[in-house]
């Protein structure tokens, strides 16, 4: 029977739930130390075969142990379950499982338990992976060797093997992934933001919260937990966990002991009764809009936590230049510059995006209806957006709740919805296209609808060139 203590001893046999990419690297992990491995995943046969094919999941000359199409109690017969983070975590195996005492880990918690680095770790509804890429800009700035993983995309186990205990690991997590912790315990936990989300899986918005704050369950008065002071529902998580674990706040103002802040133009901090700037000017930073300012905050917070030098901190915030798909600078011609924000799914994001710029912008939004309450951002687009192109299956709802709002032109493709949007901009304005829907319509996914969009404007900006 295995113990649980996996640096002093390897499991005999692993059962590993999920054949995506982390579940992949968790099967990887134990079959090079000669443990017994079996695949379970609901796809059919044909494709798990190639699954373990294409990563030479062998065993002994032969494809793993696995099983296609469900699972089933053959998944008892191990002493270790690795669960990966698209599979629910309330299946009738994982009861039994519990049952018969058998551990069941997400893939995060196996890195954790197999790395001398600690982890720094973040998690939220919004912003996550702009705010570790921040923060693993910020610790490597700050001199750290710095491990960027987990839901952002490398899993945890592909790295931590491999680090030293003076190395960190930027780790963002999700609520999945947390779903399966036990001795998780990062030396900074962040929780920048709780907005209603994922209510496909959990069956309602506090088990999706309650998910969320397991990311400090093990945390004492050793670590910290860094949460947002803008939040109604963190502020009463830090009143909950003081006196389990240090606090230290974010937030767009001076939240009171120690935090991470908005000042003036800049970001400013107090750590131990001592006050100093991060930034003097987020102008400076390569990142645009309130929201971006907000997640640099936090990864400061994070990195003044794991003893970062404050003054390499703003640094670090001011190199990073940003994530593909997220108000990402594609380009310009005529005086006219083109942002793709592919990766905005919901009112809020378009709301962040035509705010990021204090002048008025062309928007272009729409894709596949999830049913965003797009009239909660009427004041921010009639503040802030000179004209809006719809496209996909959403723009006649949109088009609907945002007529007399800002003139609106409905487009039966991207590609004409970007010659309509340069059409109507003059000189020295921006081109925003935040869809504030799923991509599903007319798109493989988000990455996909970006992509199209930065070839469209490729293709405006070479032959404005010519
Ligand atoms: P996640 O990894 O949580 O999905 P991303 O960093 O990929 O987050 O950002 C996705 C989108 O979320 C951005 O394009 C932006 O619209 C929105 N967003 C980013 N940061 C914040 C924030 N701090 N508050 C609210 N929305 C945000």
């Amino acid at each position: 029977m295995f113990g649980g203590d996996i640096v002093k001893e390897i499991p005999k046999s692993v059962a590993v739930i999920g054949a995506a990419r982390s579940g992949i690297a968790a099967a990887k992990y134990f079959l090079v130390r000669g443990s017994r491995v079996f695949i379970s995943d609901v796809c059919d046969r044909g494709w798990l075969d190639s699954t373990l094919n294409e990563n030479q999941l062998y065993d002994g000359g032969v494809l793993l142990e696995s099983e296609a199409g469900g699972h089933t109690d053959r998944i008892l017969d191990y002493e270790l379950i690795i669960l990966s983070p698209g599979v629910r975590g309330d299946l009738d195996i994982l009861k039994s499982a519990a049952a018969r005492n058998i551990p069941v880990w997400s893939e995060m918690e196996l890195g954790f338990r197999v790395s001398k680095a600690p982890f720094l770790a973040v998690t939220g509804s919004s912003g996550k992976s702009t705010t570790v890429s921040l923060l693993a800009s910020v610790m490597s700035a700050a001199g750290f060797e710095t491990a960027l993983a987990g839901n952002i995309g490398t899993p945890v186990i592909d790295v931590t093997p491999f680090l030293s205990k003076d190395a960190v690991v930027v780790a963002e997590v999700s609520s999945f992934q947390l779903e399966a912790v036990d001795k998780f315990k990062p030396r900074a936990a962040a929780v920048i933001n709780l907005m209603k989300n994922h209510l496909d899986r959990y069956a309602c918005e506090d088990d999706y919260y309650n998910a969320k704050k397991l990311i400090a369950k093990n945390l004492t008065m050793g670590e910290y937990l860094v949460l947002n002071a803008d939040d109604s529902r963190l502020s009463r998580w830090a009143e909950e966990f003081k006196g389990r674990t240090k606090i230290f706040m974010f937030g767009s103002r001076d939240c009171g002991g120690d935090c991470a802040y908005l000042s003036g133009k800049g970001i400013n901090y107090r750590m131990n009764g001592v006050s100093g700037v991060i930034i003097d000017d987020t102008a400076a930073m390569r990142l645009a809009g309130r929201h971006n300012f907000m997640n640099a905050c936090a990864a400061a917070a994070v990195a003044l936590c794991a003893g970062a030098d404050s003054k390499l901190i703003g640094r670090g915030l001011c190199a990073f230049g940003g994530l593909p798909h997220r108000l990402e600078f594609v380009g310009e011609t005529g005086g006219v510059s083109f942002y793709n924000d592919s990766k905005s799914t919901t009112a809020e994001s378009i709301e962040c995006a035509v705010s990021a710029f204090g002048s008025k912008v062309l928007l272009i939004a729409g894709g596949k209806d999830k049913g965003c309450d797009f009239s909660a951002i009427v004041d921010s687009i009639r503040k802030n957006v000179k004209s809006i192109v719809l496209i996909g299956e959403a723009k006649e709802r949109m088009a609907a709740v945002w007529e007399g709002v800002a003139p609106v032109t409905k487009a039966a493709t991207l590609e004409e919805a970007v010659d309509t949007a340069f059409k109507n901009a003059a000189r020295g304005e921006r081109v925003v296209f935040s869809p504030g829907c799923s991509s599903f319509d007319m798109f493989r996914d988000f990455e996909h609808r970006g992509d199209i969009f930065r070839e469209t404007v490729n293709n405006i900006v070479s032959r404005k060139a010519c």
